[in-house]
């Protein structure tokens, strides 16, 4: 077991009253987690106030952007648990990205009772209503202070809560996807997944242009040739064509998204045919013409499922499903946040119990 001090705040903030316009990421609760790496290990694990961070000048992520980072997230149940969902995988996928950008692995069993501690003692922040939950930020940075270019010798470890609103506070509505044949997120090879800043500061410019006329996320295909399928913005993608459901296959540039691994396993144990495979844009856009794209969605933790209504290639719009949800992303919607939410059983024991209300 880890030891982790504990600093509580004497100045505790006023919770937010009007759980409807908590939006996404922009309150934090009481306390914050952090710990060091240097000397080749991890020292002083510490919950402590909420607050800024010093940083030196010249330290590496300033520079070099050698950060990553996990999201996932803690609800309030129906029997009055409050439960996170699959948080191993999370450790996992944490220590892949380290791997990656040469930063400081934390041993999964660590990075749980981290979790577990910090969300117990700030239990109170997470929201009641319908659909909120409280968002977990962990993140690791290099922190060597000085402009050498080298794997850090130095790094800290913070995880930050925030309570975040229902994601669909308006019923779920289908968003508009474009194709983005320019800019690229990721490259086999390069760092598409891991979970770290850079991928997402490459991927601002196109997701503003996008933004700038009505499209909600940019669908992006593989940097190399421009022709498969990736991703969407932050999300994995899925596609329904012919009755098959399809989701790119796990190259090396694509993030391997939890809910993502989630779906494919509740949509196979439901009888689906899912097929973890290449898809071209050609393919994608051949069946749209010929009506056999059925149905198409986003997957990841803010949204969980997001339908997708209506995707731009080459100046066309292609409409799926009428730009309503359909049956299947319906279905996936309802079965997966039942397991979180704690309305379903969980008979895959994807729930981690934290604590009691
Ligand atoms: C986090 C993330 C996802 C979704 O992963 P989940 O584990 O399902 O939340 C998809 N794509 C990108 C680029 C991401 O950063």
């Amino acid at each position: 077991m880890l030891n982790i001090s504990i600093t509580k705040t004497t100045n505790p903030k006023a919770k937010p009253q009007d759980e409807s316009k908590l939006g996404f990421g922009r309150i934090f609760t009481d306390h914050m987690f952090m710990m060091d790496y240097y000397d080749g290990a991890w020292h002083d694990a510490r919950i402590v106030p909420f607050d800024y961070i010093p940083i030196h000048p010249a330290s590496t992520v300033l520079h070099y952007g050698v950060e990553i980072f996990e999201g996932m997230k803690a609800y309030r149940n129906a029997d009055g648990k409050i439960r996170m969902f699959r948080p191993i995988e999370n450790a996992r996928r944490m220590n892949n990205s380290a791997e990656r950008l040469c930063l400081p692995e934390i041993p999964e069993e660590d990075f749980v009772q981290i979790l577990d501690t910090l969300v117990e003692l700030d239990k109170d922040w997470i929201p009641h209503s319908e659909g909120t939950s409280l968002y977990i930020r962990p993140f690791t940075y290099g922190n060597d202070e000085h402009l050498g270019v080298h794997p850090v010798k130095n790094a800290t470890f913070c995880v930050i809560l925030s309570p975040v609103g229902p994601y669909y506070a308006e019923g779920i509505n289908p968003v508009k996807i474009a194709i983005e044949s320019h800019d690229v997120r990721a490259v086999r090879g390069g760092t598409g997944y891991a979970k770290c800043g850079g991928n997402y500061a490459a991927s601002l410019r196109a997701g503003d242009r996008a933004e700038k006329q009505g499209i909600t996320q940019v669908l992006w295909l593989d940097g190399v040739e421009r022709k498969y399928i990736e991703e969407v913005g932050s999300m994995n993608v899925m596609f329904m064509i012919d009755d098959e459901i399809i989701t790119p296959e796990l190259t090396g540039s694509v993030l391997p998204g939890i809910t993502r691994k989630s779906c494919v396993e509740l949509l196979k144990d439901k009888g689906y045919k899912v097929s973890e495979r290449l898809i071209s844009v050609d393919e994608l856009i051949t069946a749209a013409k010929e009506g056999r794209l059925q149905e198409a969605w986003g997957t990841g933790t803010a949204a969980v499922v997001s339908p997708i209504g209506w995707l731009y290639y080459e100046g066309c719009e292609y409409t799926m499903n009428g730009g309503k949800i359909g049956p299947v992303t319906q279905w996936l919607y309802d079965t997966l946040t039942a397991i979180q939410w704690g309305y379903a059983a969980d008979t895959k024991h994807w729930c981690h119990e934290v604590c009691d209300e």
